[in-house]
């Protein structure tokens, strides 16, 4: 028998793989698919004799194509459509951008569980169905106790109740209930249930957030004016809200969100790190949900389940606000209306992998394509906002006071030069933060100190001859690890015992050097022997229950003293806490990074913020060898003009960003000569392509040089705009052919240098 043919009225509709993301083919769709096929629809299609994903570009088509002729698609996959035409055009947007494949993009846009054509968590709930007659009942009761048994508490009922709890309180099987359902007598029905990410694991020691409406400072109440006015006037607009810590940025938020949901607006907010979404998620909560709003979670360690729940409930227009870490600028929020990105300045925003986005970035450009509205928001906001309000491209609104006029802190520098010479060792807390951490105890009053992320590890090195213990397959030094005497390395995971003596030279005295939160940890607890003191790492910071669990315990006062790096005190808001101690303030500054006095400044501002946020004043210690370093001196004066117009002046003379874009081409392979040898080749093809219009540095040894034995080497661009030589430097690297050997990738706004 020959196979029906599509007849002819058939909907044809023009679909991209996901795999080799370039071009439109037609199919014809099914009439069982048609009802839910959509613009964006995510459809199963064979492709090359293999069953494939793709998504509907168009409905109906430009191409003649005989009905005959065209392959049916298999199914949709997802009852809403996983890219919108606004979703579609931020990839093609960012795809071009980030000179990213385009599967990449659409790794991160449409998650694996999505993909898998997930399907809603369901609950099957049993019911009273058809009454039995007497002599029915009477026949079970003989014949299947069990039965009967059932049957007559469901018909007492008047809610349906959870099948599966039922049967295990009643110890019935699922056949015994199978068959009353088969006759008539209980009906079961099944109701979506929703995965809640965080919620299952909050325990009974957290608090609970009780939001209350505080009454808006005049400096909130006008930059909630303003957001509000740009909000109304329905056009894409960037403002950069510039509060110093504490002065209640998030109550701006919040009314901002108001609004919006309000008049059937969706929001999407970002925030710096997966640990502070619970919080921020738990705040808007409080102030939305009681209006029947409806706020998802959304970040990279979601499960399957919990990921496929927001998405669905976003998708379908059901939640109308995010929470969530960079990958959440790409959820598929209906009717996007305000995009809210969190210390905008966090480098982490940026992602070091594949695709290499920046979640700010692409908010921004996300909010043009929706005629939205986006909010910047930090307490030191980077160079490239500050000069984009300059040139009158972002409008800003500032908070200069905190809430309640709490004072800001008193910062103190210590000249830790100074410390030294006065002998008793060189001990890395001073005399006057030892001081000050005794006194705070006594006070009952809490303290953190913070240690510089960078050069936090401990190495170890001969004082004799010089030699560090360095990692075989990259050139780091290995970090000593006192839990168990091991050296590690961080980058590749090579292990081996620290040595007893100097392998160069023999010698003795072979030393440790660094400071490790662990070892903070132990000096202070020399000074304060009474006091309870944890360390928070990276140990603690992925492991994500531990993490909450210590913050919990500091906020309720079982933790008097906190130690950790900066990197995991983002957004701390500890009202008990009077004093902050910065040990080590000069480490990002002598990095090569041309970012290193903006993050040194950012740095101070940030963690002097942790200090004073109650009602008694807060003090900070500021311990460096380098006093007089401006970034330094501004930061204590809070002084955010003085150090950005300084600031400014130094990148507008070495062309650096916001002044150019930088793009980094990096290039590694095992052979260096042949690493190089292909850079040459390339830098030769720019040359005549180019025609001498993109500035060029390098190459140079990347700053960690060899990592797993491979070296890497890099060039930088110096872009005036940045996306026409992207799309360049794409073309002309696709016609340049490598061997297996080297391989190369394009960043572009890197975060790191
Ligand atoms: P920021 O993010 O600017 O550092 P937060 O938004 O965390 O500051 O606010 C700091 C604290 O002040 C929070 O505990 C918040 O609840 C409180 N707060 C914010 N606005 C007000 C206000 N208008 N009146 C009283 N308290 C406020
Ligand atoms: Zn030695
Ligand atoms: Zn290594």
């Amino acid at each position: 028998m020959p196979k029906p043919k599509p007849k002819p009225t058939t909907t044809i509709v023009e679909v991209i793989a996901l795999s080799g993301f370039d071009k439109a083919l037609a199919y014809a769709v099914p009439p069982a698919c048609q009802a839910m096929l959509q613009l964006g629809s995510l459809v199963r299609i064979p492709l090359r004799r293999r069953s494939e994903l793709g998504v509907v570009t168009r409905l109906g088509t430009n191409q003649v194509v005989p009905p005959g002729k065209l392959k049916m698609l298999f199914e949709v996959v997802q009852p809403y459509p996983v890219l919108t035409p606004d979703l579609m055009e931020l990839f093609r947007w960012a795809q071009q951008y980030y000179a990213s494949t385009p599967e990449a993009i659409l790794e991160t846009m449409i998650p694996a569980a999505i993909r898998k054509g997930m399907k809603p968590k369901t609950r099957r709930y049993i019911s009273k169905g058809k009454a039995p007659t007497t002599a029915e009942l009477e026949a079970l009761m003989t014949r299947a106790p069990k039965q009967a048994a059932i049957l007559k508490f469901i018909r007492q009922q008047v809610k349906p109740l959870p099948r599966a709890d039922i049967l295990k309180a009643m110890k019935i099987s699922a056949s015994a209930c199978d068959g009353l359902v088969a006759k008539g007598f209980l009906r079961e029905t099944d109701t979506e249930e929703e995965r809640i990410a965080y919620e299952d694991e909050l325990g009974d020691q957290e608090t609970v957030v009780t939001e209350t409406r505080p009454e808006l400072t005049d400096e909130q109440d006008a930059a909630v004016k303003a957001i509000h006015r740009a909000i109304s006037a329905d056009a894409f607009s960037v403002r950069l809200l510039h509060g110093v810590t504490g002065s209640g940025k998030t109550e701006v938020y919040l009314n901002a969100i108001e609004k919006i949901v309000a008049e059937g607006g969706g929001v999407i907010f970002l925030v710096p790190e997966v640990a502070l979404a619970p919080q921020t998620v738990g705040r808007v909560r409080a102030r939305l949900e009681a209006r029947g709003v409806h706020t998802v979670v959304w970040h990279s360690h979601l499960s399957e389940g919990e990921r496929y729940d927001a998405w669905k409930a976003l998708a379908s227009g059901e939640a109308h606000v995010v929470v969530g870490a960079r990958s959440a600028v790409f959820a598929p929020v209906q009717n996007l209306k305000l995009m809210i990105v969190d210390e905008e300045h966090e480098p982490s925003y940026k992602q070091e992998e594949s695709p290499r986005y920046n979640g700010r970035d692409v908010a921004v450009y996300r909010a043009h394509i929706n005629k939205s509205v986006c909010v910047l928001g930090s307490a030191t906001p980077s160079l490239e906002s500050l000069y984009n309000v300059e040139r009158g491209k972002y409008a800003v609104d500032r908070i200069l006071n905190r809430v309640d006029h709490r004072q800001l802190p008193k910062i103190h520098l210590i000249d830790m030069r100074r410390e030294a010479l006065q002998g008793k060792g060189a001990s890395p807390i001073s005399r006057t933060l030892a001081n000050k951490l005794v006194d705070r105890f006594e006070k009952k009053e809490q303290s953190i100190l913070f240690l510089n992320r960078r050069g936090f590890s401990t190495s170890i090195l001969c004082p004799d001859c010089g030699y560090v213990a360095s990692c075989k397959h990259c050139s780091i030094p290995m970090t000593f690890h006192r839990t168990d005497g091991k050296l590690r390395c961080h980058l590749c995971g090579e292990q081996s015992e620290a040595p007893l003596k100097c392998p160069e030279c023999k010698s003795i005295n072979i030393r440790k050097k660094g400071l490790g939160t662990q070892k903070i940890e132990d000096i202070v607890q020399k000074i304060l022997p009474r006091a309870k003191i944890v360390r928070m790492d990276a140990d603690s910071m992925s492991k994500k229950n531990l993490y909450r669990k210590i913050l919990n315990d500091f906020r309720i006062g079982k933790i008097d003293l906190l130690v950790g790096t900066q990197m995991i005190a983002k957004g701390l808001d500890f009202p008990n806490v009077t004093l902050v101690g910065l040990v080590d303030a000069d480490k990002s500054l002598h990095v090569e990074d041309f970012r290193a006095a903006e993050r040194t400044f950012q740095l101070i501002v940030q963690v002097s913020g942790r200090s004073g946020r109650g009602d008694r004043a807060g003090e900070v210690v500021i311990q460096t060898s380098t006093p007089h370093a401006p970034p330094i001196q501004f930061a204590r004066k809070s002084d955010f003009d003085g150090f950005q117009l300084e600031e400014l002046e130094q990148r507008r003379e070495f062309n650096y960003p916001p002044f150019r874009h930088l793009i980094r081409h990096l290039f590694r392979g095992r052979n260096p000569d042949k690493v190089n040898f292909y850079i040459d080749q390339w830098l030769k093809v720019l040359e005549v392509e180019m025609d001498g219009k993109l500035e060029i540095r390098g190459p140079a040894p990347a700053p960690i040089e060899k990592i797993r034995d491979e070296y890497r080497f890099q060039l930088w661009y110096f872009a005036p705009s940045a996306s026409r030589v992207i799309s360049q430097l794409v073309a002309l690297r696709q016609q340049f052919k490598m061997d297996k050997e080297v391989i190369d990738l394009i960043d572009v706004d890197p975060m790191n240098m």
